[in-house]
């Protein structure tokens, strides 16, 4: 029971401190309770908690869009704003499909996506019909829309379905350089660049969903720019307010803002608003996180901590048998431990030991995820590798056992049989 925090830290109700080793799910980023971002949401208080998007606007959402249109890669002008990440993928899938009926004529052929396998863009059902992890996935199967899955990582094979698939698909959809809940899961460098290159030649539209590797997480202020694309939507949230409060953004082209001009009873409007969006305490917290962003040169600042997170992570890897692989991006890290029988659940384990030692970490399965605050000590950076290694050693042994006693206990039933 999480009552208070304070920096990278969180304080239970019981007192005991832990370390953010996952910045609350992923979204983090100058630390909790950061003077300046806290300021901003209480003077914002002061004016008004919440006014509707729909039909109106306020100074820090138009502020706020302005701002993101000026670090975002060149060419996105367009803000429109949601609340959680699986919408800013809803409003990116449905803005992709709305554009091509717009344009008429074969082009309203143009309905199905491709995503990657193991993706992961959200759990509403649009965004699930884009996923690639059957265990969350599979299940809705019968709900969802048509979406065909690459391998992840391979151009050949992206080639090879747009080549099949021009005359049908409205959009590619990818997490840039880093699939996250499928393990952080790391693409060869190159692959977003061929993918858009792809894209363009084949006359499909290019979604980049940085959700999760928005805001510094990978290094830059976004990853698309390490390949020097620009999509023509790009979904963000979660570290867009620093990790405060729920607000998103789907970012656009001109080309794909212009599609939706017309008069009005055309009817070209995109008929999407949910009730919170664009909500002016959120977008207080965003303008505040941004002024950190340069006040405190959070990027250059971020350099050394990601070369030793990687030194540190090498270690782990050379040194420990327990450990299959790491990878990693940025502040972004996967710790496999390999093939294991998932009812040892030892990802589980592995962070029932970590809290033990003062560390919150999350598993993936067996995949410890690390991504703590962007704005972490190197001291703190240190203590979360250390923990994490010290708590993999105690549990994988103890995993074992279990799996030992299990396997006697199996044999002695199959005897009795
Ligand atoms: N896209 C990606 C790449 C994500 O990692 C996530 C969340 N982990 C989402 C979308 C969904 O975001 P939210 O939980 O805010 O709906």
């Amino acid at each position: 029971m999480i009552e208070a925090a304070e920096g990278t830290e969180l304080i239970d109700t019981e007192g005991r401190r832990y370390l953010d080793g996952v910045s609350s799910l992923w979204c983090n980023v100058h630390g909790h309770r950061h003077p300046e971002i806290d300021k901003a949401v209480r003077d914002q208080l002061g004016r008004v908690a919440h006014s509707t998007m729909l039909g109106l606007s306020h100074p820090g959402a138009a502020q706020l869009a302005a701002e993101l249109v000026e670090i975002a890669p060149p060419g996105l002008d367009r803000v429109f704003y949601s609340d959680s990440g699986s919408s800013a993928v809803e409003v990116a899938l449905k803005m992709a499909f709305q554009y091509w009926q717009h344009r008429g004529g074969q082009h309203v052929r143009k309905t199905s996506f491709i995503c990657l396998d193991q993706a992961y863009h959200g759990d509403t059902v649009g965004s699930v019909s884009v996923g690639g992890i059957d265990l969350f996935h599979s299940t809705f199967g019968p709900l969802l829309f048509e979406a065909h899955r690459a391998t992840p990582g391979d151009v050949e094979d992206m080639a090879r379905l747009l080549a099949c698939l021009e005359e049908e698909v409205a959009a590619v959809v990818i997490e840039p350089l880093v699939q996250g809940a499928a393990g952080m899961l790391t693409h060869p460098p190159g692959y977003l660049r061929s993918v858009k290159r792809l894209c363009e030649q084949h006359g499909t539209l290019l979604i980049c969903d940085e959700v999760a590797t928005g805001f510094g997480r990978t290094g830059t202020m976004f990853a698309c720019e390490q390949e020097g694309v620009t999509p023509d939507l790009l979904c963000v949230a979660k570290g867009l307010t620093g990790g405060y409060m729920p607000l998103a953004a789907t970012l656009a082209t001109e080309r794909i803002y212009e599609a939706f001009l017309g008069s009005y009873d055309e009817f070209k409007t995109f008929f999407h608003g949910h009730t919170y969006t664009g909500n002016p305490l959120a977008c207080a917290a965003a303008l505040a996180s941004l002024e950190v962003f340069r006040r405190e040169r959070t990027l250059v600042r971020l350099q050394p901590k990601i070369r030793l997170l990687s030194e540190w992570l090498g270690q782990m890897q050379r040194k420990m048998p327990e450990v299959h692989e790491v990878r990693q991006c940025g502040l972004m890290a996967g710790i496999d431990l390999g093939e294991h029988d998932p009812g040892l659940r030892l990802g589980h384990r592995v962070v029932m030991e970590a809290r033990r030692r003062g560390v919150i970490v999350r598993p993936l399965g067996d995949v410890i995820v690390l991504m703590p605050p962007l704005s972490i000590s190197k001291e703190d950076l240190r203590e979360l590798v250390r923990v994490v290694a010290a708590s993999i050693r105690a549990a994988c042994p103890l995993a074992k056992l279990d799996a030992g006693a299990q396997g006697r206990l199996d044999a002695a039933l199959l005897e009795a049989a």
